[in-house]
């Protein structure tokens, strides 16, 4: 039976509108049990309304998974390979195919279920446990992935959670077989080689590929910069759609390196592709007026904290003020930021600000968001990070 907690009385709004987040003040009683033991979340009446991770000593005291008026066994390897696989019917029916091999199957407080990320690269499955709730159903999980017929689990958690939680998962197998090296997947037809050992996040930007889908429409006979590139998403994308050349910018050697990879195995070498190790502000800088006629600016997160908006709202304006002034006549932007405390509406501030200095007519032409495989809990906005758009520069 697991330990419980009881919320404060006029708390019920908050049960009401299933927030998986219960903060420290709105809790009345605290067990004295360990971080990240499952508990029982009852209200004044002492009924039982939800099951979640329990954090004691935290802001966020509890992090629920399940909502409900009636007991359920929670704890037990049943419970979780059901959550498991509601994810993964929806991942099958609306993103698996012939053509897509690689998909977020687990996005957290999304799926309802806090604390875990799962993306699949083919036949590898990549976990990021963030919270110690999560780790200490590591078993249940390796179980439910395996019943579900993932033969390779990898463990990759983030240092910050490993510290933060005081967790224990080194990066490495955590299925009973061991997978291997690096993984070929492919992605609307398109293949890339994912670093998943070595990479960053878990070793692809899943989150853009209906972007990346979109940018097909785009790119015929055009002269593509692909800034912010990694692995070479949008290169190879934009390559197979019957681009003119393109040209990806990281300022990592190992993105470039695995960018070229990639377009090597799609079949695209120098100099219909070509791939540069360098700062993309400087390379902006560098490059004369009309060299391209599309342009992705996909950089990482300029603001992690709520601290840094400010730095942050500055870097993405520059950003895009340089690219707005290079681009050719007609020519497109696919401009982004994942940063999740920059909100859609201030993020088209930053772009209107961009565009007024830039002084030239811009049309947005489309809008973008993460894909589908990385679900917003409607009671939990704060999952939604990634925002696009695509401008037309006259
Ligand atoms: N568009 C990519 C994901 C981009 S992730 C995709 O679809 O897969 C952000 C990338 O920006 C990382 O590869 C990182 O190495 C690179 N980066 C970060 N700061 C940079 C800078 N100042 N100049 C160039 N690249 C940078």
């Amino acid at each position: 039976m697991p330990a419980q907690i009881v919320l404060k009385k006029g708390k019920e709004r908050l049960i009401h509108n299933r927030h998986p987040w219960i903060f420290s003040g709105a809790v009345q009683s605290m067990p004295e049990i360990e971080n990240g033991e499952i508990v029982e979340l009852l209200n004044i009446d002492r009924q039982l309304v939800a099951y979640a991770f329990y954090a004691p000593g935290n802001q966020i005291i509890a992090r629920v998974f399940e909502f409900c008026s009636s007991p359920i066994d929670v704890e037990s390897a049943d419970y979780w390979y059901n959550k498991v696989k509601r994810a993964l019917d929806i991942r099958k029916t609306y993103v698996v195919s012939t053509y897509t091999n690689a998909y977020r199957l687990l996005h957290a407080e999304g799926d309802f279920f806090p604390g875990l990320i799962a993306d699949v690269y083919n036949n590898v499955v990549v976990l990021q446990f963030l919270i110690k709730g999560t780790e200490r159903i590591k078993n249940w999980v390796v179980e439910a992935f395996e019943r579900l017929g993932f033969d390779y689990i990898y463990a990759k958690s983030k240092k910050v959670s490993q510290v933060l939680e005081n967790m224990d998962i080194p990066k490495g197998w955590i299925s009973s077989k061991n997978g291997p090296e690096r993984v070929e997947i492919v992605e609307n037809g398109a293949k890339f080689y994912v670093d998943f050992q070595n990479g960053q996040k878990t070793g692809f930007f899943l989150d853009q590929r209906d972007a990346r889908q979109l940018i097909s429409l785009y790119s015929k006979g055009k002269r593509v910069l692909n800034a912010f590139s990694y692995s070479g998403g949008f290169s190879v994308y934009s390559l197979l759609a019957g681009a003119d050349l393109v040209h990806s910018v990281d300022s990592s050697e190992a993105a470039i390196l695995l960018s070229e990879e990639n377009a090597a195995l799609n079949g695209f070498a120098v100099p219909k592709h070509e791939a540069f190790e360098q700062d993309v502000f400087e390379y902006l800088k560098q490059i004369k007026q009309n060299t391209y006629d599309l342009i992705v600016l996909d950089p990482p997160a300029f603001a992690k904290t709520a601290r840094a908006v400010p730095n942050a709202t500055r870097g993405y304006k520059e950003l895009n003020l340089k690219a707005m002034k290079k681009i050719s006549p007609g020519g497109i932007i696919f401009t982004f930021s994942c940063s999740q405390k920059i909100n859609r509406e201030l993020f088209r501030k930053i772009i209107f600000g961009a565009a007024a200095d830039a002084g030239r007519n811009i049309r947005i032409l489309a809008q973008t968001t993460q894909s589908l495989d990385h679900p917003v809990n409607i009671y939990h906005p704060e999952n939604e990070y990634l925002k696009g758009l695509v401008l037309q520069v006259e």
